[in-house]
């Protein structure tokens, strides 16, 4: 038996294999979202998953992010603010479901992006464990004893709305001063005087002054931030990925030195700050992570 995941992307549509357990990444492979709205990056996402389920009878369950919200009790996506189209009651799970003939269950990708770290990434020898990826939003996830922490409605793990700053920034949320205002990538490219956040990554390596205190900037309020989630929940691991966390030492020694000032009740070893490691396809790996775990997949594995 085989666990297929689909990570629908902003820019591709990555897809990953794993085996029965679901610790061995079989085969994965990635192409470009059809971004001409929603219906047509939700039907490439069933497709793709109709031709990995021909290829390979044995996929019992399939898993599939949703860069955003959706509502877990009838599988309709809610807010996608990064793939362009009409996401609210869209039947994302419905869809998908049909054309893979498989229980299928949806995952925000930032919640797959740490429930696969967890598990097979950075943090594979963590069972509690806090991920962090910082890109166009700031997401997050909290995997406790193993297994994803989803909270009420799904919502547990949103790290990035957590108000650092009062009166700070106005978020997409709706708040004020919340962590994503103040380290999303548009906001550290502005910051650091650069088009893109990999450009400001680029420059802070080369020596430049003001990328580097965009960044050390963004990496004191994560570090602060984590200190809050670190204080509250003692993870054994916290694990960094997205486009800024590619910036190496720039970002995580700053980071951790805040992190570590603000958590006095914490032993500094209790914990490890971890550059996620799976790269690209961590989140269909996650997606894949999250249809074995799923409670319908585990009442048809026990019925065999
Ligand atoms: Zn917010």
């Amino acid at each position: 038996m085989t666990w297929l995941g689909i990570d629908i992307g902003g820019t591709n549509t990555k897809v990953a294999l794993l085996d029965d357990a679901a610790s061995v990444i079989l085969e994965h492979d990635s192409t470009p979202t059809d971004r001409a709205d929603a219906h047509a990056a939700v039907r490439h996402a069933a497709e793709l998953g109709a031709h990995w389920a021909n290829r390979h009878p044995d996929i019992r369950g399939v898993g599939v992010t949703i860069p955003g919200h959706f509502d877990a009790a009838t599988g309709r996506a809610t807010i996608v603010p990064n793939i362009p189209g009409r996401w609210l009651g869209l039947p994302v799970r419905e869809e998908i479901a049909a054309s893979v003939s498989r229980p299928t269950t949806l995952i925000n990708d930032a919640r797959a992006f740490g429930l696969a770290e967890s598990r097979l990434g950075a943090a594979r020898d963590s069972a509690n464990v806090v991920a962090l990826v910082l890109g166009t939003g700031v997401g997050g996830a909290v995997i406790l004893g193993g297994r994803l922490y989803n909270g009420q409605g799904g919502l547990a793990g949103e790290i990035g709305h957590m108000v650092l700053k009062a009166d700070g920034p106005s978020c997409r949320c709706g708040n004020r001063g919340c962590l994503e205002s103040l380290t999303r990538a548009d906001v550290v490219a502005e910051s650091a005087g650069t088009d893109t956040v990999a450009e400001a990554v680029v420059r802070a390596r080369a020596g430049d002054g003001r990328a580097l205190a965009a960044i050390d900037a963004a990496a004191r309020w994560i570090g602060i931030g984590l200190a809050g989630v670190a204080t509250l929940l003692t993870p054994d691991a916290i694990v960094i990925g997205g486009g800024i966390a590619q910036a190496g030492e720039v970002l995580f020694a700053p980071l951790r030195k805040e992190l570590l000032e603000r958590t006095p009740l914490l032993a500094p070893e209790s914990f490890r700050v971890l550059p996620a490691a799976l790269g690209t396809i961590a989140g269909a790996v996650g997606a894949a992570t999250i249809a074995h775990d799923a409670p319908a997949a585990r009442r048809s594995r026990s019925s065999i």
